[in-house]
């Protein structure tokens, strides 16, 4: 996985802008972000896209929501509301081949998301 670019963050070879981390999932700040608080949450276990997923991923991908909803109530946007989403591959917009759920918020996010 050297050139993962969320493997590199993961393994310290690239100082993202930490909001969260434990065994499992680190969260940091989008380096573009698309609201006015953009955060990415990824599994510290390296899995390309959401097709991917086994039933073994099933307890860490709750762990990716449940760390969701601590880096929203950190960054005080939890009861305003905020979007959690996952890309996946070409048409979805999946660029980065590790997954990782958006946390978008401090603004009305709309829908349809376009
Ligand atoms: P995707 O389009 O794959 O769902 O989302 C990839 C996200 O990674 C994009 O929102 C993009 O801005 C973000 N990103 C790409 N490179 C970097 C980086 O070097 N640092 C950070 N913090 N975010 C990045
Ligand atoms: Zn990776």
């Amino acid at each position: 996985m050297e050139e993962c670019l969320f493997c590199k963050m993961i393994a310290g070879e690239i100082q993202p802008d930490v909001l969260y981390q434990d065994d499992d999932v680190l969260a940091f700040r989008d380096i573009n972000p698309q609201a006015p608080f953009h955060a990415l949450i990824v599994p510290k276990r390296h899995i390309a896209t959401l097709n991917d997923l086994g039933e073994e991923d099933a307890e860490l991908m709750g762990r990716l929501l449940l760390a969701a909803k601590r880096v929203a109530a950190d960054a005080g946007i939890a009861e305003a509301g905020y979007r959690t989403l996952i890309n996946c591959n070409a048409e979805g917009g999946q660029v980065v081949f590790h997954i990782h759920l958006h946390l978008l918020g401090g603004r009305p996010m709309g829908w349809p998301p376009g």
